[in-house]
C-alpha cells in the first residue's frame, strides 16, 4: 500500500508541471498576437486628429486585425522610402497607408492583393490656374504689384528732376512753359505738367530758351525709352501669368514648378519628366506651397488631391486633367512574410461582404453621386 501512495505521488509530482506547461500553452494560443504595423499620415488614407488615428487605410486594416484576431501597434514613418525600410529592416512587420506597388518596391518586399486603385493628378490653383486665364486679374495684379510701384518711383523721378531744370532754364522767359512773373509755387506746377506729358510722350508745349529746348529735346528720347521699357515689362509679366495658368494635363508639365512628396512616385515621375521638382515631406506643405504661390502645381496621388479639393481645399484649389500613371496600393510585408496570405484572405473576405464598400464610400463618397 505504502509502495502505491509511494508510486501515485511520484506521478503524480511528475505530471503536475506538465499540466502547467500545457495550460500556458493553451492562454498564448488565445492572447491575439500583437503585430507591429508601419504607416505615414497621408489624409484621407491615415488622419491624425486629437492623438486619433483613422482614415481609409487604418479602418481598413482595424477590419482586417478583427477577422485575423490580431492586435496592432502603429509604428510611424516621415515618407514611403523609410515606412518600407521599416518593415525591410524587420521594425515593422508590415506597412499600410498608400503604398504603391511598384517593380521597384516589388524586387525587394512583398505586396497583398491590390487594396484600391489610384494614379498621378494634377492641383493646380482654384484662380482660373488650370482653365482659361483670367486676363483681367492677371493686369490688376501686375498694376498692383511690387514691380509696378518701382516704376511708379521711377516715372516720379523723372518727372519732378527735370521739371525742376525746365523750371530754373524757363523762369525769365517772358512765354516759356512758365508764366512771367511766377513765383517758385504755382510756376513749377506748370513745368511738373511740362514734365510728365514729355515722359508720357505727349508733350504739348516746348521750352522758348535755347538751352531749354535742347534739354527738352534729350528729354522726349528719355521719355521714348522709359515708356518702351514699361511697356516690355509689361507685357513680360502679362505673357508668363497667362503661359503659367495654362496646365492643363500633365503635357503642360515641363519646365514648371511642380510641388510633390519626397520619395514618392509621383517624385520619380517628375524627375524623368524634367519638370522643376519641388519636393516637401507633407502633402500639406505642398498645398500651402501652391496656395502661396511657391508652385504652380502639386502632381500626386489622385485620390489624396480629390479629396483635398473638396474639402479644405474647396474653392482655392482644384483637380485638372484625366489620371496618369495609373497604379495600385498594396499593403507591404517582408520577403516571404506567413502574414501576406492571411491578410489577403482577410481582404477578400471583407471585399466580398461590403465591408470594403461601406469604407470606401464614408471616405470617398458614393460612387455616381
Ligand atoms: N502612393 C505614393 C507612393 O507610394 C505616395 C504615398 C505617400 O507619399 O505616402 O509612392
Amino acid at each position: 500500500m505504502l509502495r502505491f501512495l509511494l508510486a501515485l505521488t511520484a506521478v503524480l509530482m511528475l505530471a503536475l508541471p506538465m499540466t502547467a506547461q500545457v495550460s500556458a500553452q493553451v492562454v498564448s494560443a488565445q492572447e491575439p498576437q500583437k503585430l507591429k504595423v508601419a504607416t505615414r499620415v497621408l489624409e484621407p488614407f491615415v488622419v491624425e486628429k486629437k492623438g486619433e488615428l483613422t482614415g481609409f487605410s487604418i479602418d481598413l486594416w482595424r477590419a482586417i486585425a478583427d477577422r485575423l484576431k490580431i492586435e496592432t501597434e502603429f509604428v510611424f514613418a516621415k515618407d514611403v522610402p523609410s515606412l518600407l525600410e521599416l518593415v525591410k529592416s524587420q521594425q515593422a512587420d508590415l506597412g499600410i497607408a498608400a503604398i504603391s506597388v511598384t517593380a521597384e518596391r516589388d524586387k525587394v518586399l512583398d505586396f497583398s492583393q491590390p487594396m484600391m486603385d489610384s494614379g498621378l493628378q494634377i492641383l493646380v490653383r482654384g484662380d482660373g490656374g488650370g482653365g482659361p486665364p483670367n486676363p483681367l486679374g492677371g493686369l490688376l495684379r501686375s498694376v498692383f504689384s511690387k514691380a509696378a510701384l518701382v516704376w511708379l518711383g521711377i516715372a516720379a523721378l523723372l518727372i519732378i528732376i527735370p521739371a525742376h531744370i525746365v523750371w530754373w532754364l524757363e523762369r525769365k522767359h517772358p512765354d516759356g512753359i512758365v508764366p512771367a512773373g511766377e513765383p517758385y509755387y504755382p510756376g513749377i506746377l506748370h513745368a511738373l505738367w511740362w514734365a510728365a506729358g514729355t515722359l508720357a510722350t505727349q508733350g504739348e508745349s516746348m521750352p522758348r530758351s535755347w538751352v531749354g529746348r535742347i534739354f527738352a529735346i534729350l528729354w522726349m528720347f528719355v521719355g521714348v525709352i522709359f515708356v518702351a521699357y514699361y511697356t516690355a515689362q509689361l507685357t513680360a509679366t502679362l505673357t508668363v501669368e497667362q503661359i503659367q495658368g495654362a496646365i492643363n494635363g500633365p503635357e503642360d508639365l515641363p519646365g514648371k514648378k511642380v510641388g510633390t512628396i519626397k520619395g514618392s512616385t509621383s517624385a520619380t515621375y517628375l524627375e524623368e519628366l524634367r519638370s522643376q521638382m519641388k519636393p516637401y515631406e507633407k502633402i500639406t506643405d505642398a498645398y500651402g506651397a501652391l496656395l502661396n504661390r511657391e508652385v504652380d502645381a502639386v502632381v500626386f496621388d489622385s485620390p489624396v488631391l480629390l479629396y483635398y479639393a473638396n474639402t479644405d481645399g474647396k474653392g482655392r484649389a482644384q483637380v485638372v486633367g484625366s489620371v496618369f500613371r495609373k497604379q495600385d496600393y498594396g499593403i507591404v510585408f517582408q520577403r516571404g512574410s506567413e502574414w501576406r496570405k492571411r491578410v489577403d484572405g482577410a481582404l477578400l473576405a471583407i471585399r466580398e461582404d461590403g465591408t470594403y464598400q461601406a469604407l470606401h464610400d464614408k471616405w470617398f463618397g458614393v460612387e455616381g453621386k
